[in-house]
């Protein structure tokens, strides 16, 4: 009796995830997609004969434009009615899980 307290009390209700499926070729990989971000690499050195030598790229998020979800293979971008879901939006986003379920993924 006491095994079965102590289990009780350590074990964390497990949320059951959502897989994606993509309807239009099957992968199971999505992304997020965002337009206008900039990406710049501070340039470290210059040499007399012309090589540069430059850091680690950066990002700059303040301009993005547009942001939506995608098979990351097809690039099928994620739709409710025809419209595409600008991400991110989670309620948008399950819903589509929702619509899209097929069970056994
Ligand atoms: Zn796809």
């Amino acid at each position: 009796m006491n095994t079965q307290m102590h289990k009780s009390l350590n074990t964390q209700p497990e949320e059951s995830e959502l897989k994606f499926h993509c309807p239009v070729c099957g992968c199971n990989e999505f992304e997020i997609v965002e337009t206008g971000v900039v990406a710049f690499s501070p340039i470290l050195k210059v040499t007399a004969t012309g090589g540069a030598q430059y850091s680690k790229t950066l990002h700059d998020y303040t301009n993005v434009e547009e942001k939506w979800y995608e098979c990351a293979r097809c690039d099928y971008r994620l739709e409710i009615d025809g419209d595409t879901i600008s991400a991110p939006d989670d309620k948008l986003l399950l819903a589509w899980f929702r619509i899209n379920d097929e069970g056994g993924y």
